[in-house]
């Protein structure tokens, strides 16, 4: 395969750079460019073995280096591979990775150092998947199931049900195919246990999916709550700065305010939104607008109510008005006397948080009750978790198959047309590891990847 370069780490200033090569003339581009001190030599270098020296261009030195060497199949990619880390400017590292390609490497595309590993087997498709959650992950429990990804759990948990499909088909085929041969039928109980097996079993890796996903993408969370009551504070308490305006005139955040907080363990895409309440003025009006749509369309919501005053009928219109079913009331200035009816809150309310945002106590029983809402406990690590869209999109269709398959076999249909479901089933799983997939599907999987990876 062609020999590719680029530049591994971020393109910023850092203490080092490293420039990775990969291919089978990776070690002639490191001799051409890199001379190691004393009497070392390139191309003798055993794997895993690294040299000092400088990299040159011509003859022009650029800088100090350590070249690290990788022998074939013992690297990443399972080529022959050379990194050279070099100081951590961008103009140097530029530098030298123009002199790698000035001599035998062609630019390396996004992710195409993981998409050889894939090709060359020292990973499956979930595996390349899980190296750049590993390197997206933005917490503890994030990095955890990209490891446990990485490590091979989802992939060893849909080739054990691909495995068990496969004998399934095996032994249809060959009751089918050779009726006056002596081989026991497949019968009817055994099948329908076999598939339902490997059904839960696929079932399992999708249970947890939706949290999996809250924790990966964030939660698009909305701060929603008549005038007055609090919300910017809030806001601002979480975002630990002063974005949204508080002020105690009534009706002042008009538009939508965002910011990214952690809260709980999780990543909340927060939106501070204008106080829904009936009012005449026409800009308030838009501003309301925006904050019904925003929480319309949140999937976690923050009603703040003002403790310190009785629930009116603006605060029961909103409690009414939230459909979505991840949802916190938030009974705020709990530093003053408490008026607001809590037994009313009950009514819609599982979850209800006292807290002062001032003041700024009570915000870690808030963080308990987001981690709870979204579901973001070590299951989701333990459990092993479809990680992607791809990935759960293969996991359903396969279960749809396998449903239409028990059905078929449930109502007494030909075992050609069982046959043909539970091909179907097999192949979703095949696509889902990379065992056989389409180009196409390769090619979006390393299209999220960035360049040097
Ligand atoms: P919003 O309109 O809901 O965004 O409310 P703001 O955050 O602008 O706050 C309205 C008023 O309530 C301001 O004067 C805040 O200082 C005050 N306030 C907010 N949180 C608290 C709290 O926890 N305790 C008390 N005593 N006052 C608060």
């Amino acid at each position: 395969m062609e020999t590719i370069a680029a530049i591994s780490t971020p393109n910023a200033a850092g203490g080092i750079a490293v420039v990775r090569i990969s291919g089978d003339s990776a070690v002639s581009v490191a001799q051409r460019i890199f001379r190691p001190a004393g009497n070392k030599r390139v191309d003798e270098m055993p794997g895993y073995t690294c040299a000092y020296g400088t990299v040159r261009d011509g003859d022009e030195v650029l800088d100090d280096c350590i070249l690290t060497v990788f022998r074939s199949p013992h690297s990443f990619t399972g080529e022959d591979t050379a990194e050279i880390s070099c100081h951590g400017g961008i103009y140097v590292s530029r530098r030298v990775l123009e002199a790698a390609l000035k001599n035998g490497a062609a630019p390396a595309a996004p992710g195409e150092f993981t998409r050889r590993a894939y090709l060359n087997g020292k990973l499956d498709l979930t595996q390349a998947e899980a190296v750049m959650d590993t390197i997206s992950a933005r917490s503890e429990l994030e990095l955890k199931a990209a490891a446990s990804l990485r490590e091979g759990a989802v992939f060893r948990r849909v080739q054990e049900c691909s495995g068990r499909l496969l004998r399934l088909l095996a032994g249809l085929a060959a009751w089918t195919d050779y009726p006056d041969e002596d081989i026991p039928e497949v019968g009817q109980e055994n099948m329908t246990a076999e598939i339902t097996a490997v059904r839960d079993s696929l079932l399992s890796l999708t249970a947890n999916y939706e949290s999996g996903r809250l924790l990966r993408e964030g939660v698009r969370t909305a701060i929603v709550g008549k005038p007055n009551v609090g919300k910017s504070t809030l806001f601002n308490a979480l975002s630990g700065c002063e974005r949204s305006i508080v002020t105690d005139i009534a009706g002042t955040t008009r538009d939508v305010v965002e910011e990214t907080v952690r809260l709980g363990g999780v990543v909340l895409r927060l939106s501070d939104t204008a106080g829904i309440h009936g009012t005449d003025d026409r800009v308030e009006q838009i501003g309301i607008g925006f904050a019904k749509k925003t929480l319309s369309e949140a999937e976690l919501v923050i009603a703040v109510f003002d403790g310190s005053c009785p629930c009116t009928a603006d605060d029961i219109e909103l409690m009414k008005s939230i459909s979505c079913s991840r949802r916190i009331a938030v009974v705020n200035k709990n530093d003053r006397d408490i008026q607001f009816d809590e037994d009313i809150l009950k009514q819609y309310f599982i979850q209800i948080v006292f807290l002062s945002a001032k003041d700024e106590t009570g915000i870690d029983l808030l963080s308990a009750a987001v981690s709870q809402a979204c579901r973001i406990n070590e299951d989701i690590v333990r459990t092993c978790t479809a990680a992607n869209e791809r990935q759960k999109c293969c996991i359903d269709s396969a279960v749809k198959s396998l449903e239409e398959a028990l059905n078929a076999v449930r109502s007494g249909i030909m075992l050609d047309a069982v046959n043909v479901l539970i091909d179907e089933a097999e192949q979703k799983l095949l696509e889902l590891t990379g065992e056989r997939v389409t180009n196409a599907v390769v090619d979006e999987v390393f299209s999220r990847f960035c360049v040097g990876k």
